[in-house]
């Protein structure tokens, strides 16, 4: 996912802002990061050597991010 809701600002955050962040606002956000759009609980992935950072997201059956037709671009996984 590329954008998630913090529920400690609620803001909506785009992965590369979170990622910009220092260390201790990250870990200040982390917990509290839910899926826009069911609400479900949302984790901040790290940049590895290969990898991207990125959000994912233990979604709720049903969730317009994870439906196939859902398509808003900022949704896209
Ligand atoms: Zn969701």
């Amino acid at each position: 996912m590329r954008l998630v809701l913090c529920l400690a600002d609620k803001k909506e955050w785009k992965v590369d802002d979170f990622n910009s962040l220092a260390r201790q606002e990250i870990n200040l956000r982390r917990s509290r990061l839910v899926c826009i759009a069911c609400g479900g609980k949302a984790y901040f992935r790290r940049s590895g050597r290969n990898t991207r950072p990125s959000f994912w997201a233990r979604h709720i059956a049903g969730c317009k991010v994870v439906t196939p037709t859902w398509s808003a671009f900022r949704y896209l996984q």
